[in-house]
């Protein structure tokens, strides 16, 4: 499309019998490779959600060889909901909801209308994500394992130059940056920051992981690079076996030693319902600061490095 060269596009992604989402494509003036970076399928997570307005302003299409299209606010009413995970009108969660479907409610019309816009424009993708309301969360980078050798390939190469401490080989494939994996895009999800606040550093930390990845990618030259992420091959995710009251004893980027209490869950009554310890030698890399959690929330996670 020559004649859009060298713009500032605001756009609007059709969502079937429900609100557009919002977006600003960048075209620089020079050909070039196009980044896809989204914010706020979680509408509480506030760093990436702000990063992306923040970077949709400030980047003018003259810096460009090639293209970014920004959407900085998926859901847009669970953000003003102050709702945790979901989508409000239907309770789902978008980032399980991948490949989306024409025919089911509003979250997933919402992933199939994200995919047929998003996903044949992308030479790279990337969600932001952090830490929801409850919960406290070292920065940390999932990259798709198991789409493919390209896929993974490419995905590396930019996770190597990425400020992020800890990087984490992922299977899922039902989200935003997932299932785009599966669907052959080299894609990654960002968590940054957590517990329903938000900071100008850590903002600015997010808008410098975005500026290192359009370097990788050739799009626009970043000035600060900083040594990639150490690798987290071994996780253990621990969930509430039941609900009840959440009694956390860590904090997130501490180490932990194997057999170390991690936290006790008990009922209402104070009956210990279970206690969590560590099974290796680790790093907490985030974990629920909630009193209160229902059966089969995350509490906490730990990786070996
Ligand atoms: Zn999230």
């Amino acid at each position: 499309m020559l004649q859009n060269i060298g713009e500032k596009l605001e756009i609007e992604i059709p969502v079937l019998n429900a609100p557009g989402i919002k977006g600003m494509w960048i075209k620089g003036r020079l050909p070039g490779k196009t980044l896809i970076v989204t914010a706020g399928v979680h509408g509480c997570e506030y760093i990436g959600i702000q990063a992306v307005r923040e970077l949709s302003e400030e980047i003018k299409p003259d810096e460009l060889n090639g293209s970014v299209i920004f959407i900085p606010l998926i859901n847009e009413n669970g953000f003003y909901e102050g709702a945790k995970q979901i989508v409000p009108e239907d309770k789902k969660n978008l980032n399980r909801c991948f490949p989306g479907s024409t025919k089911g409610s509003v979250t997933s019309r919402m992933a199939k209308a994200l995919e047929m816009y998003l996903y044949d424009k992308a030479d790279f993708l990337v969600d932001l994500h952090g830490g929801d309301v409850n919960e406290s969360m070292t920065p940390l980078v999932f990259f798709p394992v198991g789409a493919g050798e390209n896929v993974e390939l490419e995905t590396r190469k930019v996770i190597e130059k990425l400020s992020v401490e800890y990087c984490i080989p992922s299977k899922a494939d039902k989200g935003l940056y997932s299932y785009a994996a599966k669907c052959g895009i080299p894609a990654l999800l960002i968590e940054r920051g957590g517990g329903g606040r938000w900071s100008v550093d850590e903002v600015n930390s997010c808008k410098q992981n975005i500026c290192e990845i359009m370097d990788v990618l050739s799009i626009k030259k970043c000035k600060k690079l900083i040594k990639g992420p150490a690798e987290v091959a071994h996780v253990s995710y621990e969930e509430a076996v039941e609900k009840g009251f959440w009694y956390c004893l860590q904090e997130v980027g501490g180490n932990v030693e194997k057999g170390e209490l991690l936290g006790r869950l008990t009922d209402s009554s104070g009956e210990i319902i279970r206690e969590y310890k560590a099974e290796f030698d680790g790093v907490i890399l985030y974990l629920t600061h909630a009193l209160g959690v229902k059966k089969e929330e995350p509490l906490i996670a730990y990786g070996k490095l």
